[in-house]
């Protein structure tokens, strides 16, 4: 017997693919086997992606790795965004801790704004080290009206750091996608061009959408290096809040994930007219042509094609390894 909690929700029959006798598959609407994506999310449904506080907090936000990371809302919200993404750096402060303001049902009754106030003094005064507090909004607190941007602003003059207050609440988009819009805008808005820095900028460039999830940065910043250039801010992975604020002195953003951090690079050209490229950074064939897209903005082509053929050589050892063993089977990876 089918129990009713197994029975497809109806508006959830185009998100499900079942395995149907021959090896085929079904759609739950009975159609073929592409399932439909982004499209809303199913509140108290499992579904493949976050909300809009998830995608700013988790993706955008989360990484910089000298902000107090604070969450004006339920401590659910903040629990979910915490610690699931290892995006590394070279200290682990933003990982270890998380902060909320930890609503609770008098709060939502009686508007959570003092508490937001004090629970961003209470955080910096106890962090010192912190150089800013990123406060995101979340579905209750934005669903009873806490004017969150007066609140950040209240405390910026009290902490005197910067308090970056991001309108992220859960239900503002489909899905996570959101808030990467909004993580974007905000530190765009709030960070960027906020220090004007002396020095030679002219080869330079800044990496936009890469999170440095496992470390991935460590596998290709040294080469843009090894070419002439200088990496200014990795937006955002292993970033502080100071290299956010000179982000826009840079001469060239190279665009990683274009779905996620395409906006930066858009608004840094059309108010600095910082041009950007669209590349990958993953395995060798795009490896290479990313440095080559890269070097021919700078007119360093030939200092690429060095790089290229130094690490191709270093790498074809292994490569030839595998490539022995596994020739005529098949991998799953
Ligand atoms: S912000 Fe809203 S949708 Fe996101 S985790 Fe919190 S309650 Fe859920």
């Amino acid at each position: 017997m089918e129990l009713k909690s197994s029975a497809t929700l109806p508006e959830r029959a185009l998100h499900i693919a079942l395995k149907v006798e021959g090896g085929k598959c079904q759609r739950g609407d009975g159609a073929g086997c592409a399932i439909s994506s982004n499209s809303a999310t199913t509140p108290g449904d499992m579904t493949e992606r976050g909300c809009t506080y998830a995608g700013c907090r988790g993706v955008v936000g989360g990484p910089v790795k000298d902000a107090i990371q604070l969450t004006h809302g339920p401590i659910g919200c903040a629990f979910f965004s915490w610690g699931y993404r290892p995006h590394l750096a070279d200290t682990d402060f933003h990982m270890k801790y998380t902060f909320v303001s930890d609503m609770n049902e008098t709060n939502i009754v009686f508007g959570g704004e003092k508490k937001l106030l004090q629970s961003i003094i209470e955080a910096s005064r106890e962090f010192p080290e912190a150089k800013a507090v990123f406060v995101y909004n979340t579905c209750s607190t934005a669903l009873i009206g806490d004017d969150g941007r007066d609140v950040a602003k209240q405390a910026e003059a009290i902490i005197g750091k910067s308090v970056v207050f991001f309108e992220c609440e859960g239900f503002k988009g489909v899905s996570q996608s959101a808030g990467h819009h909004v993580g974007n805008e905000t530190i765009f808005r709030q960070l960027v061009g906020s220090v004007e820095p002396e020095g030679d900028f002219s080869r330079t460039i800044n990496i936009v959408g890469d999170y440095n999830i496992k470390n991935d940065i460590r596998t290709f910043e040294h080469l843009f290096e090894a070419i002439g250039l200088r990496i200014v801010t990795r937006f955002t992975g292993n970033v502080g809040v100071d290299d956010l604020k000179i982000m826009h002195k840079a001469a060239l953003n190279v665009v990683h994930c274009q779905r996620s951090a395409t906006y930066i690079a858009d608004m840094m050209k059309e108010k600095y007219g910082t041009p950007y490229i669209n590349v990958t950074l993953w395995g060798m064939k795009h490896m290479a042509q990313a440095l080559r897209d890269t070097a021919a903005v700078f007119g360093l082509e030939a200092e690429a094609e060095v790089v290229i053929e130094r690490e191709l050589a270093k790498i074809k050892p292994k490569i030839d390894y595998f490539r022995q063993r596994l020739t005529g089977k098949k991998v799953f990876i």
